[in-house]
C-alpha cells in the first residue's frame, strides 16, 4: 500500500532551512538582501542571459512585462484560452483587449492559426497591426505543464507583425532547445520578456514568488525599477514613474537559492519519472501520455494524460473522485478561460483544439518525490479505473 500520493508538492531537501535561518538571523526578511541578488544571479547563469529581476509572483512578472512593452487601455494582446488564468489576467489589468487564440497538439499557442488570425483578420498599417482599428500590442504564449511552444514559427510572425512577445514560462523553468535556430535557448529568453514562477507546486518554489527576464538588459533594470515603487534613489523619496510594490523579499529568495541548487536534480527525477509513466502506459489504448515537442529538452514539469472520449464517457469530476478515494491527487486541466465570467464576452479565434483537451486531459502525480512504486501504483489503478469504466 501506498500513502496518499499527492500531485505536485514542494521538496525541501536541500540548503531550504539553512538559508531561511541565515536571513533571518541576518534580519534580511524584507525587500532587500544578498539572497535576492544571489538568486537573480544563479537564474541569470541558470538561463544563459543577462540579467533577471526576481519579484513577488509570475503574475506580477507577466503584468510587469505587459507595462514595459507599453500595452495601453484599448490594446489588442493575443492569449491563450488552455492555461492558468493568470496569464490573462494582467492583460485586463492594463485595460486592454485579450482575443483568444487557439493552442496546437502541445497546447501552447498555434502558430498557423496566429499567422491567419493577423493576415485573415487584422490590417498592417505604419508599422502596426490593426485590429477593428485597435493595435496589437503583444502576445503572451504559455509553455504550458512544461513544453516548449513553436517559438521559431511564434517569433517569426511577431516579428513580422511588430507584436511584442512575452513568454509564460512560469511552468517551463528548464526547458531548452536543442535544435533548430534556437538551440540552446531556454523558454523564457526568446521573445521580448519572459516571466517564471516559484509558486507552491511550480518545479522550484519560494512560497510565492517569480521572476523575470528580457533578451535586453536595460529593460531588466526598468522592470526591477518598477518593482520597487518606481524609487529612483534608496535614500531621497523621488519616483519618476507609478511603480508596484512586487519585489521579492529575502526570506523567499534564501528559499529559492536553495531550491535553484537542487533544480538539475529536481529536472532528472521529473524527467526519469515521466520515462517510468510511459513505459507504464505503452500500449494502453484508453489513455496515452502525451509527448513533449521533438527537438527540445522539456523540464517535464506536468504530465497529461488524454482520455478516449470515443470510449469513456465518465466526467472528469466522477474520474478524479474515484482516484482520490483510492490515494491518488489527480487534477483535470483547466476550464477554458474564455468561458470564464470575466471573459465571457471577449473574442476567440477558430477554438477547437483547447476545448477538445479541455475535456480530455487528465493530470497525474509528478512531484519531484514520487517513488517508483508509487508511479506503478498510479498507473495500475488509473488503467483498472478506465477500464472499467470504458464501453
Ligand atoms: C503558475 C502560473 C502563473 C502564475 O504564477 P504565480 O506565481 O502563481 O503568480 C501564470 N501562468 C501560468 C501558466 C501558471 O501556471
Amino acid at each position: 500500500m501506498c500513502a496518499y500520493i499527492p500531485l505536485s508538492i514542494p521538496n525541501f531537501e536541500g540548503n531550504e532551512k539553512k538559508y531561511v535561518d541565515e536571513a533571518v538571523e541576518q534580519g534580511w526578511v524584507s525587500t532587500g538582501g544578498a539572497f535576492i541578488t544571489r538568486l537573480e544571479m544563479d537564474l541569470a547563469a541558470f538561463l544563459h542571459t543577462e540579467n533577471v529581476a526576481a519579484c513577488q509572483s509570475g503574475t506580477s512578472a507577466l503584468h510587469l512585462s505587459l507595462v514595459d512593452a507599453g500595452v495601453r487601455p484599448g490594446d489588442v494582446v493575443l492569449v491563450p484560452p488552455l492555461t492558468f488564468i493568470a496569464a490573462v489576467n494582467p492583460v485586463k489589468y492594463q485595460f486592454a483587449t485579450p482575443v483568444f487564440i487557439d493552442c496546437d497538439d502541445s497546447f501552447c499557442m498555434d502558430p498557423v492559426k496566429l499567422a491567419s488570425f493577423c493576415e485573415q483578420e487584422c490590417k498592417f498599417e505604419n508599422g502596426n497591426l490593426l485590429y477593428r482599428g485597435q493595435v496589437v500590442r503583444a502576445l503572451v504564449v504559455v509553455h504550458v505543464f512544461g513544453n516548449m511552444a513553436d517559438m521559431e514559427s511564434i517569433m517569426e510572425i511577431a516579428r513580422k507583425y511588430s507584436i511584442k512577445v512575452i513568454e509564460d514560462a512560469t511552468e517551463a523553468l528548464g526547458t531548452y532547445y536543442t535544435d533548430g535556430l534556437f538551440k540552446g535557448r531556454y523558454a523564457g529568453t526568446i521573445g521580448d520578456y519572459g516571466a517564471f514562477s516559484f509558486n507552491g507546486n511550480k518545479i522550484i518554489t519560494t512560497g510565492g514568488g517569480g521572476a523575470v527576464t528580457s533578451n535586453d538588459s536595460a529593460k531588466v533594470d526598468h522592470l526591477r525599477y518598477l518593482s520597487t515603487q518606481a524609487k529612483n534613489d534608496p535614500h531621497y523619496y523621488i519616483h519618476d514613474e507609478i511603480g508596484y510594490n512586487y519585489r521579492m523579499t529575502n526570506l523567499q529568495a534564501a528559499l529559492g537559492v536553495a531550491q535553484m541548487e537542487e533544480l538539475p536534480d529536481f529536472i532528472l527525477r521529473k524527467q526519469r519519472n515521466y520515462d517510468l509513466y510511459k513505459a507504464s502506459f505503452e500500449g494502453f489504448d484508453l489513455a496515452k501520455l502525451m509527448p513533449f515537442r521533438e527537438g527540445t529538452s522539456s523540464n517535464k514539469w506536468f504530465y497529461s494524460l488524454l482520455i478516449d472520449r470515443s470510449r469513456i464517457s465518465a466526467t472528469m469530476r466522477e474520474i478524479i473522485t474515484v482516484l482520490d478515494q483510492q490515494g491518488i491527487q489527480t487534477r483535470a486541466i483547466w476550464g477554458l478561460i474564455n468561458e470564464q465570467k470575466p471573459y465571457e464576452n471577449e473574442i476567440t479565434y477558430r477554438l477547437e483544439k483547447a476545448p477538445y483537451y479541455a475535456t480530455r486531459i487528465l493530470n497525474i502525480p509528478s512531484s519531484t518525490q514520487i517513488t517508483e512504486e508509487e508511479i506503478g501504483f498510479v498507473a495500475d489503478h488509473v488503467k483498472a479505473l478506465l477500464e472499467e469504466l470504458a464501453q
